[in-house]
């Protein structure tokens, strides 16, 4: 079944066109990447998933629902969990209350407690820290706890933007392996990034963004032995 289906999106900011006609598909367990320089136009397309912007033309539909004029509080009820950019956990509020807000719409107390204990097996550093407050936590913590976060919900569909964002290399690499152990459990997956190398070895499969238009989709193996790919985003 097809989890998520964009059709023909354009979108605007003003005047500015900021994404011409962008189709793509993600089936039921697949890893996808959408790669693309600074300005492409990558954030855009995952608010207009969560709905946090709306396009001006061209559909979405999520599990072959349409979801196109819903709420983003809609949208992650069915299913879509969403790793903004930059993190964004709440600063002031501790580890455990980080991840108490993430779960807030599931009302059955048991499974709520499940989550929070699957999260803590997942990732025992926030465990260790759970009554720190997150804005005391390292860049890698932080987005530990965003990733954490988001699985409160149980997603089946997981949006990540730039999970390399201010992470030193080998953090960049350890977030990754935890993306993929979730996506071998069963989340689809659609990870946004600037760091093309790193998401093409994650994911199954990739678009190639290039100011707001689709130019490339293909295997992550086609697009890292393409030679448009590697010169323009893999740095040959
Ligand atoms: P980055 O990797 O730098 O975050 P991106 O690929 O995610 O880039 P977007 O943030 O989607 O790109 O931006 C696409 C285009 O839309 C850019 O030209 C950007 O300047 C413009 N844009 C984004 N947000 C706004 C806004 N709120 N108002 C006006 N223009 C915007």
């Amino acid at each position: 079944m097809k989890v998520l289906r964009l059709e023909n999106i354009d979108a605007y900011y003003g005047q500015s066109q900021a994404l011409t006609d962008v189709s793509i598909d993600i089936k039921e367990g697949e890893f996808v990447t959408i790669i693309g320089a600074n300005g492409a136009g990558k954030t855009t397309i995952m608010k207009c998933i969560m709905g946090l912007h709306r396009p001006r033309r061209g559909r979405i539909y999520f599990r072959n629902r349409d979801i196109t004029n819903m709420e983003p509080w809609d949208r992650a009820a069915l299913g879509i969990g969403y790793i903004p950019e930059g993190r964004r956990v709440f600063p002031d509020l501790t580890v455990e209350e980080n991840l108490r807000m993430g779960g807030y719409r599931i009302v059955d107390r048991k499974r709520l407690e499940n989550n929070l204990e699957k999260c803590f097996r997942l990732f025992p550093r926030l465990k260790e820290r759970k009554s720190q407050a997150a804005r005391t936590m390292s860049g890698g913590e932080q987005q530990m706890l965003a990733i954490a976060r988001a699985l409160m919900s149980d997603p089946v569909l997981l949006l990540i933007d730039e999970i390399s964002m201010g992470l030193m290399p080998i953090l960049v690499n350890h977030s990754l392996e935890i993306v993929k152990k979730l996506h071998g459990e069963g989340i689809t997956v659609l990870l946004v990034e600037q760091n093309a190398s790193k998401a093409l070895k994650a994911a199954d499969r990739g678009y190639v963004l290039e100011t707001g238009r689709i130019t490339l989709q293909d295997t992550s193996e086609n697009l890292r032995n393409n030679d448009e790919v590697i010169r323009a985003y893999l740095g040959a």
